[in-house]
């Protein structure tokens, strides 16, 4: 794909959606890391409920490290894998009381020294609480940037990596939200909805179902 067909892209994802942003509901940065560390493998939607119960409760550190695993546990059983997110969760409070003066780091190292914290979230802190061009490859991402052949790659990592070198800088810092949008609702895994993408004609996807 070349330079221009990559800007021409981005130009019409920005037109359709001119600021886009994570459908997470949070209004801090601890908020949306936990709310981030929820989401692995269960739908926004999903955490959304839960954490709309949970928060006005606790949202910082000390609250969530108070309420216990036990106590966390009963407010976001309905997500998956909750047992495991639970004791991460609880061990990444105990680390930003601790060593972080429970304040979430705006830096990558120690943002994926926590437990629960991988390379994509600690992606999607870092550009969505504090305004860094990070570029958060999930499974959406890794499909659209495969399908259109903005960023070929054969692991999320290969896949993020293109996307940073490749995408122009002027679309960086909101091109994760956009390729995820774009997967989400209209490059779907199963059947993409190509006779109603905004850019089809630019998409290098062989199977075009329009
Ligand atoms: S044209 Fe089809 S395959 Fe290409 S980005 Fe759009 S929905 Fe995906």
């Amino acid at each position: 794909m070349n330079k221009e067909k990559r800007q021409a892209i981005f130009e019409r994802l920005q037109a359709a959606n001119p600021n886009p942003t994570t459908e997470l509901n949070y209004r801090t940065p601890f908020e949306l890391l936990l709310a981030v560390i929820l989401s692995a493998q269960a739908t926004d939607k999903g955490v959304n409920k839960a954490t709309a119960r949970l928060f006005p409760v606790a949202n910082t550190p000390e609250a969530i490290f108070v309420l216990g695993e036990v106590g966390l546990k009963a407010y976001i059983k309905t997500i998956g894998l909750f047992n495991s997110k639970a004791k991460n969760i609880i061990q990444t409070c105990r680390m930003l009381i601790d060593i972080h003066d429970s304040e979430v780091p705006n830096e990558r190292l120690a943002l994926e020294a926590l437990p629960g914290v991988g390379r994509k979230t600690a992606n999607v802190v870092l550009n969505t609480a504090f305004g860094q061009p990070t570029m958060a490859v999930d499974t959406h991402i890794f499909r659209v940037g495969n399908r259109t052949r903005l960023a070929p790659g054969k692991t999320p990592l290969e896949v993020e990596k293109k996307l940073l070198r490749w995408t122009p800088k002027a679309f960086l810092q909101d091109a994760h939200h956009w390729l995820i949008l774009h997967g989400r609702y209209t490059c779907v895994a199963r059947k993409p909805r190509c006779g109603s993408c905004v850019i089809e004609d630019l998409c290098e996807f062989k199977e075009k179902t329009s």
